[in-house]
């Protein structure tokens, strides 16, 4: 504990997250962590809707408040009561990022409020990356604003460094060097979302995140949900890059009250976590191959098809959490013609797998120890789900930063072999079934290597069922804390 009950007895912080599952988890985790090792107040100011879904994840004698920030989806051309990326077809994103600005002036007045009320501003105001206005509010009213990055610090970098110079617009070639990253490292045009990669700098996505970047990278500091000792490079290149102090407080995992899937998410799984740890136990060691791809994306209709028939042809057991593919409604009921014919009902007779309808119970089935492989998008919650289980990636990244952990995972981490990118590219059956061994055959090879060394990164992010415990997570949290009480 820091020394500073005594002192500050009525410290108070705000945050502000973006509306995202992704990145509300870790907030509430943060917020919770904070208020434990400090008993400052913390507000988690967000619009309603999202309120309601913080409310159902957490218990009620739980000691963050949040406020309701007033905010209308329908006049920022979104649908009616979308307040999340969830349910929120993928075009739309940027509606939702642009419509986010919308939420200053009620921030101003709660934090007004706030200091009226207590005499003076808050300690900080905690903000997303993706709320750089916040730099604004918070240096009106006299206070810092603190830079969130719900990512790791490799992908932070690359992400907004891609951002906020473009260099695959200053170049011809398919590789090309990212600024903050060393002079002899290279990134891949195929590592580009599509946004990103058409991205000139007038268009809807540059608009939105290159100035709010911009504003972000004059925040007091960044908080970054990751472990010092694993991903060292990142983070050396991120503090290098922004020039200003880095707090790396992972793995901001949910805590246990949250892990059941039901009340963590707010929502219903496909499958009940007994029947799924049941299944599990029929399963030799590390023989089953987990597929899913978070929480709001998915892959094409084609190469849906293809690695099913990988899949079947590899023989290996899996549990695939998977919804109708990119440019259906991803919470449309499933069609069966999406596989090939009778795929579901061939895996479930002979126990070979068991597909999961939308929503799976993710950390129960990593953390059991049937559980071999994951074949994930890459978000990074995932990754530090399945690494801090020991369990090896297949990458298959869809957006965000997600090809930049996916490099990560393969080159700097040694854990993961990337079977693709993205929906546009096509995948062949053959190539699934070969990734898929090479993963999961782990007596020898390479399997074996990448099960090593996601073993050693397990005890690295090891928590305990109270939370963080990782030494330097704890002395960089101190730090944070120290940092904010002084300025
Ligand atoms: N998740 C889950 N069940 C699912 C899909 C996702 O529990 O079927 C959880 C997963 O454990 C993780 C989060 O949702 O905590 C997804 O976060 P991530 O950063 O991996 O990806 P995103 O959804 O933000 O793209």
């Amino acid at each position: 504990m820091v020394e500073t009950k005594a002192t500050k007895r009525n410290g108070h912080i705000v945050m502000s997250p973006f509306m995202a599952h992704g990145h509300l988890i870790p907030f509430l985790e943060l917020a919770r962590q904070i208020h434990e090792r400090t008993s400052f107040t913390i507000t988690i100011a967000i619009t309603p809707l999202n309120i309601q879904y913080l409310k159902s994840a957490i218990s009620s004698n739980n000691d963050i408040q949040l406020a309701e920030l007033p905010f209308n989806s329908s006049q920022h051309g979104l649908p009616p009561n979308i307040e999340n990326t969830e349910k929120l077809p993928l075009p739309d994103f940027i509606k939702l990022f642009h419509a986010s600005v919308s939420l200053e002036a009620p921030l101003r007045s709660l934090v007004s409020k706030i200091t009226q009320e207590e005499g003076h501003p808050p300690l900080c105001i905690i903000s997303d990356v993706f709320h750089g206005w916040v730099t604004n509010v918070a240096e009106s009213f006299g206070t810092g604003n603190i830079s969130f990055t719900t990512c790791g610090a490799y992908g932070t970098l690359a992400y907004i460094s891609m951002w906020s110079n473009l260099p695959h617009r200053k170049t011809d070639t398919e590789e090309f060097w990212v600024p903050g990253f060393p002079k002899n490292y290279t990134f891949q045009r195929s590592q580009l979302h599509k946004h990103i990669r058409s991205a000139d700098g007038s268009d809807a996505w540059s608009r939105f995140f290159i100035p709010q970047i911009a504003l972000s990278m004059k925040s007091k500091g960044w908080i970054c949900n990751t472990v010092e000792e694993i991903e060292p490079l990142g983070i050396q290149l991120l503090r290098n890059y922004l020039q200003l102090p880095v707090w790396t407080v992972g793995p901001l995992q949910p805590p246990a009250s949250l892990k059941s899937s039901k009340n963590r998410a707010g929502k219903e799984s496909g499958i009940s976590v007994e029947a799924c740890i049941e299944w599990l136990h029929l399963k030799d060691q590390s023989s089953v191959l987990y597929i899913s791809f978070g929480s709001q994306n998915t892959i094409s209709a084609s190469q849906m098809m293809a690695l099913a028939e990988g899949l079947e042809e590899s023989g290996k057991s899996f549990i695939w959490v998977i919804r109708p593919p990119f440019g259906f409604d991803m919470n449309a009921e499933f069609l069966a013609e999406w596989l090939p014919k009778g795929f579901e009902e061939r895996m479930e007779d002979n126990k070979r797998g068991i597909l999961v309808h939308k929503w799976g119970p993710q950390l129960e089935i990593l953390s059991h120890s049937s559980t071999g492989a994951f074949l994930s998008h890459c978000g990074w919650n995932s990754v530090l789900e399945s690494l801090s289980q020991g369990v090896p990636i297949i990458g298959w990244p869809l957006a965000a930063e997600q090809a930049y952990n996916a490099k990560m995972l393969v080159e700097e981490m040694g854990v993961s072999v990337e079977l693709t990118r993205f929906v546009e590219t096509d995948i062949s059956k053959e190539e699934v079934k070969k990734v898929i061994g090479v993963v999961m055959d782990q007596k020898e090879g390479r399997g074996k290597e990448m099960k090593e060394k996601a073993n050693e990164i397990a005890v690295l992010l090891a928590t305990t069922e109270n939370g963080q415990e990782n030494d330097s997570s704890v002395r960089s949290m101190d730090g944070f804390v120290r940092t904010i009480l002084s300025s």
